[in-house]
């Protein structure tokens, strides 16, 4: 059974599938090959690129078995995966909780897309989700929220939204399903783009929505349907391609993040640091009950955007870029993107470099 194996081995296992002789061993993406119409007319498998292919399933499984989901979703993007599923659970007249401290990009579709459409729309930090929830129909927690790393209790969660029967869906983007899997916390549904540590290489785009639940998943895939924002196949296999190193991968970014939060903790250039793996970190309790890996992302406040800048220019191993989750160590100063946050605040985001290297870089260019 997959429970007695480690992450790396699951991820291994996770794109492992059955070898039929003859077939290649991962197979090409599928892209516009000629859909032959089956003569059993109740089969609809495959009959148009938007409703499904061999690669997606392929995919699909795998993103299914590392959340302990019966079945998962792929998206064009982690924006497309959300908003598909904002659509489908929200609706006039209903309410809906959305993080004021996450992924910025949801509280404007939020704001200009399904507020006018009659739902109410509530903005809660982390700290404030359990109490939101409760004048909630539909609740989309992001833990830990991006970028300023607060963790949301999911199991506390989990009881408020099923005490009145609302929906809880979870951003497991920073996570991953290697860091928490929020379905077996109480989540109804798990969001989450792949763009970031899921498949590692900073080279595309793509989201997946994950769940047990199968008339939530049915009216899900309904709205991919018919609304078309679908994966490009090609993506498909590069992300199945990419996850099975994504134990791996992700193993050395925790460990950097947390040498790197040890560092830095103490260090005269840096005002506070968050890492929820920190034991003294205000989000640790809880991380540490509901997380198995604590991320490769890092906040740390420095003293103004001229210091944030200086580092990078001085480092060797650091570069300025807004995504995260690659292998490459990056920083991007949040403030520039207009989130509520001070000019020299942070958000590392690790990558697999030698630990070693990468402390001794920082240091040296802090100094
Ligand atoms: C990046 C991100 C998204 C959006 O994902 P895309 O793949 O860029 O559309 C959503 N949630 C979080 C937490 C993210 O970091």
């Amino acid at each position: 059974m997959d429970g007695q194996y480690g992450d790396s081995t699951r991820t291994v296992r996770a794109v492992s599938f059955p070898a039929e002789p003859g077939s290649p061993v991962a197979p090409s993406p599928v892209t516009a090959s000629t859909y032959h119409l089956s003569p059993d007319e109740s089969e609809p498998l495959d009959v148009y690129g938007r409703y499904s292919n061999p690669t997606w399933r392929q995919l699909e499984s795998a993103l299914a078995a590392l959340e302990g989901a019966a079945a998962a979703l792929t998206f064009g993007s982690g924006m497309a995966a959300i908003t598909s599923t904002l659509r489908v659970l929200a609706k006039p007249g209903s309410t809906l909780v959305v993080p004021a401290d996450g992924y910025y990009q949801v509280r404007r579709y939020a704001a200009e897309y399904l507020a006018p459409q009659g739902i109410k729309i509530i903005q809660a930090r982390a700290s404030e989700m359990c109490e939101a929830a409760g004048a909630a129909d539909v609740v989309l927690a992001e833990t830990p929220a991006n970028p300023g790393l607060d963790v949301v209790d999911l199991h506390r969660l989990g009881l408020v939204c099923r005490s009145r029967g609302a929906t809880l869906v979870v951003d497991n983007t920073a996570a991953t399903p290697l860091g928490q899997q929020p379905l077996s916390l109480g989540a109804d549904l798990v969001v989450a783009s792949a763009t970031k540590a899921l498949s590692g290489h900073s080279d595309l785009i793509a989201g997946y929505v994950a769940g047990s639940n199968p008339d939530l998943m049915a009216a899900v895939e309904r709205d991919r349907l018919l609304a078309g924002p679908i994966l490009g196949a090609f993506e498909a296999w590069l992300v199945l391609r990419s996850l099975g190193s994504a134990g791996l991968r992700f193993e050395r970014q925790c460990q950097n993040a947390r040498a790197l939060a040890v560092m830095l903790r103490g260090h005269p250039a840096v005002r506070w640091v968050r890492y929820p793996g920190l034991p003294d970190d205000p989000s640790y309790p809880v991380a540490a009950d509901q997380m198995k890996r604590f991320g490769g992302l890092l906040a740390v406040e420095f003293e103004s955007a001229a210091a944030v800048n200086a580092l990078v220019e001085r480092s060797e191993l650091v570069i300025a870029a807004t995504s995260f989750g690659g292998i490459h160590t990056s920083i991007d100063r949040r403030a520039r993107w207009g989130d509520e946050v001070s000019d020299g605040f942070a958000r590392f985001s690790l990558g697999i470099e030698d630990t070693d290297d990468l402390i001794a870089d920082i240091e040296r260019a802090l100094r």
